[in-house]
């Protein structure tokens, strides 16, 4: 067993930049460990050497949630599939498994399928249970929604494993963990009898998908509409994890709020009117529309309510830097005054206070990580312009035990 920093393999100049380009850093040390004795060494020097340590997965979050120049770990070697229960289309894998070599290399030669995701494919589990990370459907739950069981690393070096019937508060917190509450290890999930979709694409005016809206998200099983002119009609049948993920094309600036359901039509004529009204403003597109239902996730947007995710976009040709604050401010203005939520991993202005207010649990959640994690080892800047400077020593107003 290893007992000093020494021994694991480590770059001292290493460059993260994450998938859109927009922000990044300069670890003081970075890590790929292979097993749990390597991350325990090293959670427990950077704990001697009052460092942070950041988990990194994919690198595919929009924000900073995943930077630092602390130590950062990859998760890139703990990439193997543990098990499979074809009987009960159960997973069990490391959190370092993306959700590509799932889909290709995993699941359809097992006669599995995962039942919901997100656009792309490139995030690992641990990442992807980090954020609130959704697909769309009326009927279904963020991504952590399938996830049976969570084993993950905490602060001390001891292993924590819970799931809804073991230890359920801790395993609604872990389901949208924000990286702040300790390593992911192992994530078990319930995946389902490989499908396939019958995708049917075709061009409308946005005023009839809003007037039928409760309609058309009931009819489908995993109904989006990108709002953007000049579209073709097409239907087809395809393997179902290529309907869910499509090439996001470009690098681009993005942000997503999750506004409550039954605001998503004045939200989106407003929206309309706005960008009529500003013409000087390019805005780019498409914008997406996607539906997740509650999932009773402590942090997820979609925990407490049915939601719509609105995200726009703003490409960055050549990886150039592209005006796009005023469609921003506008949209999150308006996204918060009809109730809305940032997605986790996507850029966005909003402080505690106004977290407090969005999350019922919020300052709970906190807790379970000050409990877990009480130096806050896993704090980054991101954390630190969430919390602002009291972060550090927030308790919440009433303690209970984990
Ligand atoms: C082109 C593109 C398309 C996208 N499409 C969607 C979409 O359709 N729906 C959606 O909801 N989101 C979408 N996202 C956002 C993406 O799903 C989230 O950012 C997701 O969290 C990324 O996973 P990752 O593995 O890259 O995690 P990272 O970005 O590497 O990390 C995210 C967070 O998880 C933590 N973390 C990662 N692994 C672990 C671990 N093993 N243990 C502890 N903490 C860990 C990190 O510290 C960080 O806080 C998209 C992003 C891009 C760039």
């Amino acid at each position: 067993m290893k007992e000093s920093l020494m021994e694991i393999p480590c770059k001292n100049n290493h460059y993260f930049q994450n998938w859109s380009q927009t922000y990044s850093c300069k670890p003081e040390l970075y890590f790929e460990p292979r097993c749990t004795d390597d991350l325990r060494v090293i959670l427990l020097e950077a704990k001697q050497l009052k460092k942070k340590v950041k988990v990194v997965g994919g690198g595919l979050s929009p924000s900073d949630i995943a930077c630092t120049n602390h130590f950062m770990i990859s998760m890139k070697l703990f990439n193997k599939i543990l098990e499979i229960d074809k009987t009960n289309c159960v997973i069990t894998v490391e959190s370092g498994v993306t959700i590509y070599q799932l889909n290709n290399h995993v699941l359809p030669s097992n006669g599995l399928a995962l039942s919901n995701m997100g656009s792309v494919s490139g995030q690992c589990v641990g990442g992807i249970i980090g954020t609130g990370t959704h697909g769309t459907g009326g009927n279904f739950g963020s991504f952590a929604s399938c996830v049976l069981e969570v084993t993950f690393m905490i602060s001390d070096g001891s292993i924590i494993k819970c799931s809804k019937e073991k230890n359920g508060e801790l395993f609604q917190a872990v389901c949208c963990h924000l990286g702040l509450l300790g390593i992911i290890l192992v994530v078990k999930i319930q995946c389902e009898p490989a499908f396939k979709l019958h995708l049917k694409q075709a061009s409308g005016l946005l005023e009839d998908n809003l007037v039928d809206l409760k309609s058309l998200i009931s009819q489908s099983q995993h109904f989006r509409f990108f709002w953007f002119p000049h579209t073709g009609s097409s239907e087809s049948v395809r393997r179902s994890d290529r309907v869910f993920t499509f090439d996001c094309l470009f690098k681009q600036y993005v942000t997503e709020w999750a506004i409550p359901q039954q605001n998503t039509v004045t939200v989106l004529r407003k929206m309309r009117e706005w960008i009529i009204a500003n013409s000087h403003v390019k805005v780019h597109f498409p914008v997406e529309v996607r539906f997740v239902k509650q999932d009773g996730i402590m942090l997820a947007p979609s925990g407490d309510e049915d939601v719509t995710y609105i995200g726009i976009i703003s490409f960055r040709p050549y990886g150039k830097i592209v005006p796009h604050d005023e469609w921003w401010n506008f949209f999150e203005n308006l996204a918060t005054e009809y109730g809305g939520k940032p997605h986790w991993a996507k850029a966005h202005k909003v402080k505690a206070d106004d977290f407090r207010r969005m999350y019922p649990k919020f300052d709970r959640f906190m807790e379970i990580r000050r409990q877990l994690d009480p130096t806050c080892m896993f704090w980054n800047d991101y954390w630190r312009r969430v919390m602002g400077k009291d972060g550090f020593h927030m308790v919440a107003p009433e303690k209970q035990r984990l």
